[in-house]
């Protein structure tokens, strides 16, 4: 990552007191190419590193007794300041009805970014799904399931009307006889940026002059989003951005160049496929992704939040052996139940950690599914704990019996150990080398 990027730079510098220009252009290149990495644009990486120059040559860090943390701090408030202040929802008007319009390219995620939205205005509000993507059939009819997996109300258009004017303005006076405080457009869009599709939006924009237009934007197109956020800013005056698909492998550079080039703010991201998974947008913890840092402090502090003294130490001494036993994940599983939702533990694992444990079944991350991985365990025998190796076939029956669970289900729980216990020797290398666990155990 570029955190232990440029902390490798620096290492060799320890002691040696004062850092010369030299070894500040270095770290520079290696945080230009970082970025680069991070799907940063390179018209704004070329401003930041320049930001960066400034404040490092500065004698505050060149005379530092840790340089490299001085400038990772330097360069992730400097990432920070670009991402603005974050968290801001939609703009309700004081007058309602509240028009929200979501635009954005083919499949970077409006109409389930709209479903989602509708859903969490509905807790405050009462919002109206307006399908305006007369395109495809197919899409006003996932609109309408969407909204109705939401629970929340849904305008579509007549057989065969062609014009979203027509049918903005069907809508508008369905809501005011309806009670309808916020409407969402979802709309048409195409695989590149085109004129018919900017035509259709415009048209729309100036009769129904709304208050939001947001744009989708898919974390995973990288440099691209920066073209595709310019052309929609410029044609329509987008007022926030939203990232979404942000749960996938996307580093998230593309929210950065979206706001350096742009301005417009970031105000939610995308999580997942679920008409939950939609945040508000972070800065700090996008600054955090983008470094590759991972949420490390907020683990810790969740750690600290939850964890008895006796669980530290005891979780602190498995990390030092490096050797993982049904008990610690015994022990993990009680953990994680305290923490809360284990994938939402997992998120604010580092990327290494986190992408492993992509690979894991999905039910692994199911919260039921532990009260039976923790039955099974306390099944087994002092011994089997201690060696999960050596229970074979008719211990694996006892067990099974043992728990009210299945031969099966024992040998999901076994290979999940076997995958947890190798990513606890990662992580173990890990707390070592950022001594994670230094400051608590
Ligand atoms: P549209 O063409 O812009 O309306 O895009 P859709 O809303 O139909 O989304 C395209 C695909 O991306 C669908 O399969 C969605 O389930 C998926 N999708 C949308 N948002 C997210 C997200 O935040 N995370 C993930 N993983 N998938 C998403
Ligand atoms: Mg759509």
């Amino acid at each position: 990552s570029l955190k232990e990027r440029l902390e490798s730079i620096f290492s060799g510098l320890r002691g040696r007191g004062k850092l010369t220009e030299e070894d500040v252009q270095q770290a520079l290149r290696e945080i230009r190419r970082a970025l680069l990495e991070a799907d940063v644009n390179y018209k704004v990486v070329k401003d930041l590193v320049e930001k960066i120059r400034v404040r490092a040559v500065g004698a505050d860090v060149l005379e530092s007794i840790m340089p490299a943390r001085q400038v990772s701090a330097v360069v992730y408030e400097e990432i920070a300041r670009i991402m603005g202040e974050g968290s801001r929802g939609i703009d309700i008007s004081p007058q309602p009805p509240t028009l929200v319009m979501m635009v954005g390219l083919q499949g970077g995620g409006k109409t389930t970014s709209s479903a989602k939205l509708a859903k969490k205005l509905s807790k405050s509000h009462k919002p109206m799904l307006v399908a305006c993507d007369l395109r495809r059939p197919a899409a006003v009819d996932q609109l309408r399931v969407l909204a109705g997996q939401a629970g929340v109300a849904f305008f579509g258009p007549e057989a065969s009307e062609t014009d979203v004017v027509a049918l903005s303005q069907r809508a508008l006076a369905y809501a005011a006889s309806h009670l309808i405080d916020v409407l969402v457009f979802d709309t048409a869009g195409r695989l590149a940026v085109d004129e018919e599709m900017m035509a259709e939006l415009d048209r729309m924009k100036a009769a129904l002059d709304p208050h939001e237009i947001l744009l989708v934007v898919d974390a995973m197109s990288g440099q691209e989003a920066l073209n595709v956020a310019e052309a929609f800013n410029n044609r329509l005056g987008v007022t926030g951005v939203v990232l979404s698909k942000l749960d996938g492998d996307a580093r998230g550079g593309a929210a950065l160049a979206v706001l350096a080039a742009t301005g417009v703010p970031v105000k939610f991201a995308g999580v997942g496929e679920g008409l939950d998974a939609i945040e508000q947008f972070d800065p700090r913890r996008m600054a955090e992704r983008i470094m590759g840092m991972g949420d490390m402090a907020g683990l810790v502090e969740k750690i600290k939040e939850t964890a008895t003294e006796t669980d530290i130490r005891q979780m602190a001494q498995s990390f030092k052996k490096q050797r993982f036993t049904m008990d610690d994940l015994l022990a993990q599983f009680a953990q994680v139940e305290k923490m809360g939702p284990l994938d939402k533990v997992m998120e604010m694992l580092p990327g290494a950690v986190a992408s492993k444990m992509k690979d894991l079944p999905p039910e692994a991350l199911d919260d039921k599914r532990l009260l039976r991985m923790k039955a099974i365990i306390q099944s087994m025998t002092k011994a089997e704990r201690r060696d999960p190796a050596i229970i074979k076939g008719s211990r694996r029956r006892r067990i099974a019996e043992g728990s009210g669970t299945t031969v099966q289900m024992v040998n999901q729980l076994l290979k999940q150990f076997e995958q947890m216990s190798e990513l606890w020797k990662r992580f173990g290398k890990m707390g070592k080398k950022r001594s994670l666990l230094g400051g608590l155990g």
